[in-house]
């Protein structure tokens, strides 16, 4: 072996150029480490997903004619962290240089630049992103607050999506106000099925529990996200076909009557991305393709999706490495509640919560609204501290890794980051949740009500929360001209909404 390659778990890119070539005197290693497992407490089909992944992964390296060596938790337990591996394998290897992607996390790039290893270590890229590594700070800059439609709207440019010479198709770069539906009971049976794999991962499950790995939720059964490319792809098709044709329409919509049909029209496809099974390129091509020639696929559907990968996804990205490090601190709103016990468990009596928690931790998923909308915003209103709120969102996700959601959690739902990402904070009461949702009608409380016992938490967590902040607040013109209504109030009815305000936050485990 002259040369060790390390290939990490969200690095199983088949198109990567290493390997275009063969050669003999090429070792690849990818290994479960206990590192990675330890970092944050994750869902139980999370560390399931990367293991099963990895070793499909370096299966099909093998089946193509690469050297691989695969290392268990076992063949790793006696090792400290990956340094101390990759110097172990040098040794018995006698390679004489070490090669490795560079790492989409700042914790591993540090940790891979810092170390010092007895042969010399060269990174190159993934050749995943869209927007090239090294052209990250002509877009973004430390500090500075961006918005992600200007940066949008010159990705469709550059790639030339959904394009008409320099002008958007359609005449439009958005077309959000076409969107946000929320479902009625007649769109019920137009959800599609999910597409779910069963992939066996007992081997895996028996190794978690051998070396005490620490997770959350459950996994009762065999493992439905996809672990390869094959099932990617079926995953991709599937979607283009099922679910885009009411993707933009329901995005934002939330509904607690479709169990079976869990991920709405939400495309499941972010595991399959950040492992890098599938390319975000070829992503965005499918679903033009399909847009192309379905008659059933509209402008604002495709446009809604094609703004999620091409914009979203790169832009998040963006925010994170022009912050980083220093990002994964920030607490503008200097919040240090902690986080009721029920997001651990989903008992709560607020059927909006509970919905969103108990699907968290059964499928190791949610959807954006619900993570931003839901969980997202209770914590925010209740102050609830950014470093618990990112560690609970990096455990629980199945496509849950730092680049993209510390900046979508601390940055987009928390505004801990006083606004470098988003130009508001995701502040809403009951309100919002009664109109995008089905929720408010089977709840416990009443989300017509502010300040009896069984109003609804969020009503008068919320004025809280603006209240608290108003100084900020008032000043910001997406938000301002809500302290309209809420001056026009008399004081005793303000003092009455921060009473139960203080009250929920009193008892916050048992609402
Ligand atoms: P769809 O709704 O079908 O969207 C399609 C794809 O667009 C996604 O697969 C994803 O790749 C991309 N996308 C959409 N929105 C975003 C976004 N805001 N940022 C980045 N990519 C986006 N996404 C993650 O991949 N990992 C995370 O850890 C993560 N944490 C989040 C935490 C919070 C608080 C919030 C509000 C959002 C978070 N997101 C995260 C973004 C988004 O919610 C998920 O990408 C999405 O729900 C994944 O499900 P899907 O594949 O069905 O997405
Ligand atoms: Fe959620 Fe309030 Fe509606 Fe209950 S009433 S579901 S707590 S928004």
């Amino acid at each position: 072996t002259h040369t060790l390659r390390l290939i990490l778990g969200d690095q199983l890119n088949a198109d990567h150029s290493w390997f275009r070539q063969r050669d003999d005197g090429v070792l690849y290693l990818i290994a479960e480490l206990h590192q990675e497992t330890g970092y944050v407490r994750h869902h139980i089909q999370k560390v399931c997903a990367f293991f099963a992944a990895m070793k499909a992964f370096s299966e099909t390296l093998s089946q193509d004619g690469h050297r691989v060596r695969y290392l268990t938790l076992d063949d790793t337990a006696g090792v400290d962290d990956l340094p101390a591996l990759l110097q172990q394998q040098i040794d018995q290897t006698g390679a004489l240089q070490l090669e490795y992607q560079r790492p989409d996390e700042y914790r591993l790039l540090a940790q891979l630049a810092d170390m010092s290893l007895s042969v010399p270590s060269q990174p190159c890229d993934t050749e995943h992103f869209l927007l090239p590594f090294d052209e990250i700070d002509r877009h973004f800059q430390r500090d500075k607050a961006h918005r992600m439609e200007t940066f949008y709207r010159k990705m469709r440019q550059r790639f030339d999506l959904l394009m008409e010479g320099n002008k958007p198709l359609g005449g439009k770069w958005n077309y959000d106000p076409l969107n946000r539906h929320a479902l009625k009971p007649g769109d019920w049976d137009s959800i599609p099925q999910p597409l779910l794999f069963a992939n066996p991962v007992d081997e895996i499950i028996d190794r978690l529990s051998r070396h005490r790995v620490d997770t959350i939720g459950t996994l009762s059964g065999p493992l439905l996200w996809p672990v390869n490319r094959e099932q990617a792809r079926q995953l991709l098709a599937h979607f283009c076909h099922h679910c885009l044709p009411g993707f933009g329409r329901f995005q934002d919509a939330l509904t607690g009557q479709a169990p079976h049909r869990w991920s709405l029209f939400h495309a499941r496809l972010s595991f399959a991305l950040n492992t890098k099974l599938l390319h975000p390129m070829e992503v965005l091509d499918a679903a033009i393709r399909a847009f192309k020639q379905n008659d059933g696929i509209d402008l604002a559907q495709i446009e809604g999706f094609v703004r999620q990968i091409l914009g979203w996804r790169e832009y998040v990205r963006g925010i994170y490495w022009a912050n980083m490090p220093g990002y994964e601190t920030r607490n503008h709103f200097a919040a240090h509640r902690a986080l009721p016990s029920w997001f651990w468990t989903g008992d709560t009596k607020m059927a909006c919560l509970h919905h969103a928690i108990s699907q968290s931790l059964e499928y190791a998923y949610a959807h954006h609204i619900q993570r931003l909308m839901v969980t997202g915003t209770f914590a925010l209103l209740i102050g609830a501290d950014p470093d618990e709120v990112d560690a609970w969102y990096l455990g629980i996700y199945i496509d849950a890794i730092e680049w993209v959601e510390l900046p979508n959690t601390r940055g987009m739902s928390q505004y801990a980051d006083g606004g470098l990402l988003a130009s508001k904070p995701y502040a809403a009461s009951g309100n919002y949740i009664n109109k995008m949702s089905d929720y408010c009608q089977q709840c416990h409380y009443d989300v017509k009500a502010k300040t009896t016992e069984n109003a609804c938490p969020l009503n008068s967590l919320y004025w809280h929360f603006m209240d608290r902040h108003d100084r900020e607040l008032a000043r910001n013109p997406r938000i301002g001209m809500v302290y309209r209504s809420w001056d026009n109030q008399p004081q005793s009815q303000r003092d009455a909404v921060l009473a139960r305000a203080n009250w929920c936050l009193e008892h916050i485990d048992s609402l």
